[in-house]
């Protein structure tokens, strides 16, 4: 049985002073009970406030991004050590904004996940195809090439401490949701790769999560889908009242 987790990003957002906010504010009004993991990601500068915050709830913390070295002459990285002595349990990795934008290969993606294992972090390993790969029909195509490149040299025990987003990048922040069975879809596809890849055992445990425009109107059928297992939420994360319809509506009606 896997266990749900739902992840909220908040991306470059927040300063200390409305992340506590926020923090009060979710802890207030939402009814935390149910048999799900509850991850936030803050920005890098407000982990430790976010970790004091939420001391004694359920949420946990994780980092949006992590460096491909452990320590040393890296100006502006921050190392797996550095996330875990923050409070955080989980990293995100591969994001398509850092793919884009930071130019960061399978091959760059593939060593921060190994260091992120090393180190006792959990992964949320995201992977997605442009609107032009899916309309050539290369999507599955494209998602085998990030998994293969990201997961490259992993063992059996890194792979269990890995959660598998499949984030379509014209479905992140656009309002346009995949539809349920798109996703179930490409949910099914990941995990029968990764029980041609890596075995049964590993391919049942893995939790595949969905991004891309999650709100509390789509969150019920997305999680509803056999292969679904979490929801990484950006836009809709940013509001503490969004973040638990969202959370309300999926696993605790
Ligand atoms: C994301 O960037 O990981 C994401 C899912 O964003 P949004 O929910 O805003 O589409």
């Amino acid at each position: 049985m896997r266990r749900p987790i739902v992840v909220g990003n908040w991306k470059m957002n927040m300063l200390i002073s409305t992340s506590n906010k926020w923090v009060e504010e979710f802890i207030k009004t939402s009814k935390l009970v149910g048999s799900f993991d509850l991850v936030i990601a803050p920005p890098f500068t407000s982990l430790s406030a976010v970790r004091k915050s939420a001391e004694g709830t359920k949420i946990q913390l994780a980092g949006q991004n992590m460096a491909s070295e452990l320590e040393g002459a890296q100006t502006g990285e921050v190392s797996a050590i550095m996330l875990r002595d923050a409070g955080c349990e989980y990293v995100i990795l591969g994001h398509s904004e850092r793919r884009q934008h930071y130019s960061e290969s399978d091959e760059i993606i593939n060593r921060k996940i190994l260091l992120a294992c090393e180190n006792q972090l959990n992964i949320i390993f995201c992977i997605g195809e442009t609107i032009e790969d899916r309309n050539k029909g290369q999507a599955n195509k494209v998602l085998e090439g990030q998994l293969l490149g990201g997961l490259d040299g992993l063992i059996e025990d890194q792979l269990n401490s890995v959660c598998i987003a499949y984030e379509p990048i014209w479905a992140i922040g656009t309002g346009h949701t995949a539809n349920p069975n798109q996703v179930q879809d490409v949910h099914s596809f990941i995990r029968n790769w990764c029980k041609k890849s890596f075995g049964k055992n590993i391919a049942e445990a893995s939790r595949i999560l969905y991004g891309g425009s999650v709100d509390s109107q789509n969150s019920p059928s997305l999680m509803s889908q056999p292969d679904v297992d979490g929801l990484l939420v950006g836009g809709a994360s940013l509001r503490s009242k969004s973040f638990y319809d969202i959370i309300k509506s999926s696993f605790e009606d």
